[in-house]
């Protein structure tokens, strides 16, 4: 796997408020380049299997069951320093805490409903890459 790469999922909240094209045009404006992306409505079987480091925290449940309340769209980017450079991006996990101009600050309405995940390191992001695509669907 090339190096640079990160996951990044709009999250069901950013699909229904209508914000996904915005969203790209924020990610492709600050140098990243969609290497793959698919729409999908996770059951909540696979948003747990995502989150599975969350699953001793208390939002644990409530957290598959925002994950899997809409569709989601998933995308693989790439860029230079892709992980930090889209935690930077996204801004804070508290929107009320995120820096102006960050997607969270500009979409998210709670600390839940945060519109964007990214991968918090470069393992993470080949794992969570490696759950939802084949090396096949991959453009790299
Ligand atoms: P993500 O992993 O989705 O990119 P993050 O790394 O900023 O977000 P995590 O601590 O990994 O934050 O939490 C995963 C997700 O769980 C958050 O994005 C949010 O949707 C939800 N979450 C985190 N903390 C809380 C909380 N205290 N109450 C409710 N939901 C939370
Ligand atoms: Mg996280």
């Amino acid at each position: 796997m090339p190096a640079g790469l990160t996951l990044s999922i709009i999250k069901p909240d950013g699909v229904a408020q209508g914000n996904v094209g915005d969203i790209l045009k924020i990610l492709e404006s600050n140098e990243f380049q969609i290497r793959a992306s698919k729409m999908l409505h996770l059951t909540e079987k696979q948003a747990a299997g995502f989150y599975q480091v969350h699953r001793s925290k208390s939002f644990f449940k409530d957290l598959i069951r925002y994950m899997s309340s809409g569709p989601i769209v998933v995308l693989v980017l790439q860029g230079t320093n892709a992980v930090n450079r889209l935690r930077d991006l996204m801004g804070a996990t508290d929107p009320q805490k995120a820096e102006k101009n960050t997607i969270r600050k500009l979409f998210a309405t709670s600390i839940e409903k945060n519109v964007i995940h990214g991968s918090d390191s470069e393992e993470n992001a080949v794992t969570e890459i490696h759950y939802f695509f084949s090396d096949l669907e991959l453009l790299v």
